[in-house]
């Protein structure tokens, strides 16, 4: 418990504490970009605990069969949901189209967190994704509660307006000049 600096709380924290394995998704999920809201969808994504009907019908808990709700195409998987699903594909297409951006169709988190951008860029790419991941979990409880969904074209544009909201309020003002032309380019800044 003795350091150089002899007993100190610190040391004594770090030797009574429990110690876990890092993961590479913490500040994908966990940074001063992202909504809060979305941020806990997120990390329960990140960690794959969404209550998806696939775990339910395993456990023959409340679902005849574990359908996506989206596409009806495959089991609803956390992968299926948020990588795979025809759904959240176009989502995203649309987002790319809205925003000029090249949103990889799969791996989004791990796409936008390792880009090798601006820490400006990669914080915006991260708000984009992890709104995109919360209202397409949104729509999948919608398609459960109300039998419907939102085009994805429509849901783009929400995705959008509310990543646009963030951002500007966040930002002003942005002084680097490269980065105001790529928040220009991306049309994200008003
Ligand atoms: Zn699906």
């Amino acid at each position: 418990m003795l350091d150089n600096k002899g007993y100190t709380v610190g040391s004594g924290y770090e030797l009574v504490r429990q110690k876990f394995q890092a993961v590479k998704w913490n500040q994908c999920v966990w940074n001063g970009w992202c909504i809060p809201r979305h941020q806990f969808i997120g990390w329960l994504i990140a960690r794959e605990s969404l209550q998806l009907k696939m775990k339910l019908f395993q456990l023959g808990i409340a679902a005849d069969d574990d359908d996506c709700l989206l596409c009806s195409n495959a089991s609803e998987t956390h992968k299926h949901l948020f990588q795979e699903c025809t759904y959240g594909r176009r989502v995203f297409s649309e987002i790319n189209n809205l925003c000029n951006m090249s949103i990889p169709m799969s791996n989004h988190m791990q796409w936008a967190g390792n880009g090798h951008v601006s820490r400006l860029q990669k914080g915006v790419l991260l708000c984009i994704v992890m709104a995109a991941y919360y209202h397409i979990w949104m729509q999948r409880n919608k398609a459960r509660v109300e039998g419907c969904i939102l085009k994805p074209d429509l849901l783009s544009n929400q995705i959008r307006r509310e990543v646009q909201a963030r951002i500007n309020a966040r930002l002003l003002p942005v002084t680097d000049r490269r980065d105001l032309d790529w928040l220009r380019s991306v049309k994200l800044y008003l």
